[in-house]
């Protein structure tokens, strides 16, 4: 597939294989592109850049409907799309093309909705005699830089804010999985003046690095590792950036919770894309009063996931975006049970697969939960009550989402009001997201929010204008 560079397709001379993780086929390939050709998508984007600007906000929502009805009518065929280059279970693709769906929509939504204010500044010393208001005025150009996990909808949370408020974009795509995002470019640029939407494929550390340094780009949001995320933070300079980076979410289960509703949390928030969620369940930390009996519901429950081709509808459990993300996962498990934790149910690989996977005796110490660990795994961390069930869920670097399963307010409360995340959910796992929400971590986990409304305001600059009357 063709990088989509002012309205024109570009290939180029040197080209990266796109893999399907179930069985190594090769869907299609991308160019990589050269720096040369990353200055050419900055420039297209600088130049359309009136284009969007003298458009009506009335116009923009529309066009911004129109896609949405297109990306409707394609629904099928893109989650096939996605499925084969994420390797996610079909019926989990089809959810994120219904949540990109909503998402556009959402945009189209908030492009009425770009408002200033008036100001009082008779209220400040000498402020007498002025009227004053505010505007909301574009960036100029974003660069969008995404990962692999969910490339479609998380790429579509970055681009329909910024032209909604009438900004260019550029998108980087995930490089595993770039064909979706690619595909949706081009449905964005049948409604947009050519130079609004432009996609540029290559390595991150190439091309990203270029879209990140540039002081052409007015503001990088990027979603992907803490890793890349502080790489990006140094690199930007004055630009604005907003970073929604990785998670090691905490689910927290007092002795008073609804055990079953809990397994059930589990089962979603760490199983969900074989594990690959930012948001997803990765510390499971139970009081030891009931741990045996939430260990044996789980397991149970656990052995129910159907691991298979992503494309059959009975698959629930699909395989990582490579054999080499598997393999990390299997030496990261393996590790923890070398140093006493015990497998309860799953832990082997089979090529880009790896099993659903319980584990129970499982320390804060251990790298499985200390570092991101992105995979489908349960690890179950056993706590003496709540004081220590907070202290270890805030034992980490991150801090991006949050559960706590129990029937007691008070304690909901209090672990409401001190778990350090950027959302937490009472008897709800993480890995829940609606995408009007704000979004978006405390600590290592990010900077910034996500969630139309509150991406528009990180894609705006505010320019106050004062009459003086006088
Ligand atoms: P990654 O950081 O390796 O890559 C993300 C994107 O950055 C890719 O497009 C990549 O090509 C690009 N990139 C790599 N190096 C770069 C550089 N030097 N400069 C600019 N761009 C560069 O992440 P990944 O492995 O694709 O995704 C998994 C990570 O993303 C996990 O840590 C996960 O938790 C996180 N994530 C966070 C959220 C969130 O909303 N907080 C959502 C999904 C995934």
């Amino acid at each position: 597939m063709d990088m989509l560079i002012g309205g024109k397709h570009v290939s180029g001379e040197d080209l990266e294989d796109v893999v399907n993780p179930y069985d190594g086929s090769v869907i299609d390939t991308v160019p990589i592109a050269h720096l040369q050709t990353a200055q050419l998508a900055i420039d297209a984007a600088n130049d359309a850049k009136d284009s969007l600007v003298e458009m009506s906000a009335f116009k923009v929502s529309n066009k911004l409907y129109s896609v949405c009805e297109k990306l409707k009518d394609k629904r099928e065929e893109f989650a096939e799309l996605l499925a084969l280059e994420v390797g996610k279970p079909i019926n989990e693709a089809l959810v994120e093309l219904d949540r990109s769906i909503e998402t556009l929509k959402l945009a189209a939504e908030e492009a009425k909705r770009i408002y200033g204010e008036s100001v009082p500044l008779d209220a400040g010393l000498n402020g007498k005699g002025f009227f004053a208001f505010t505007q909301r005025l574009p960036l100029g150009v974003v660069a969008a830089i995404t990962p692999f996990n969910y490339p479609l909808n998380l790429t579509i949370h970055k681009i329909a804010p910024a032209i909604a408020c009438k900004n260019t974009v550029i998108i980087k795509p995930p490089t595993e999985a770039p064909l979706t995002v690619m595909k949706f470019g081009e449905l964005l640029n049948e409604e947009f003046p050519d130079g609004v939407v432009n996609t540029v494929t290559g390595y991150g550390s190439e091309v990203g690095d270029y879209l990140v340094c540039s002081p052409e780009v007015d503001k990088i949001s990027f979603t992907g590792s803490v890793t890349t995320g502080m790489m990006i933070s140094q690199k930007a300079g004055m630009k604005k950036v907003t970073l929604e980076l990785g998670g090691n979410d905490p689910m927290i289960v007092l002795k008073d919770a609804d055990i079953d509703k809990a397994v059930k949390g589990v089962i979603n928030g760490a199983f969900l894309n074989a594990g690959q969620v930012c948001m997803g369940v990765k510390r499971i930390i139970i009081e030891d009063e009931i741990a045996d009996e939430f260990a044996d519901k789980l397991v149970a429950e656990t052995e129910k996931l159907v691991m298979g081709n992503p494309l059959e509808k009975t698959t629930t459990l699909g395989t990582l975006i490579s054999e080499n993300a598997a393999r990390q996962v299997e030496e990261t498990v393996n590790n923890a049970v070398r140093d006493g934790a015990e497998i309860l149910t799953g832990g082997k690989r089979e090529g880009a697969f790896y099993q659903a996977t319980v584990i129970d005796n499982v320390d804060p110490e251990m790298d499985l939960v200390v570092r991101e660990t992105f995979g489908p795994i349960a690890p179950i961390i056993r706590v003496k009550g709540i004081d220590d069930a907070i202290k270890v869920a805030n034992d980490t670097e991150y801090g991006l989402q949050a559960g706590v399963f129990t029937s007691d307010y008070a304690s909901a409360m209090r672990c409401a009001q001190e778990v350090e995340a950027g959302t937490v959910f009472i008897n709800k796992q993480s890995t829940f997201r609606t995408d009007n929400m704000p979004f978006g971590g405390f600590k290592n986990s990010g900077v910034g929010k996500e969630g139309i409304k509150y991406a528009v305001e990180e894609m705006t600059k505010t320019k106050l204008i004062g009459l003086n009357l006088r």
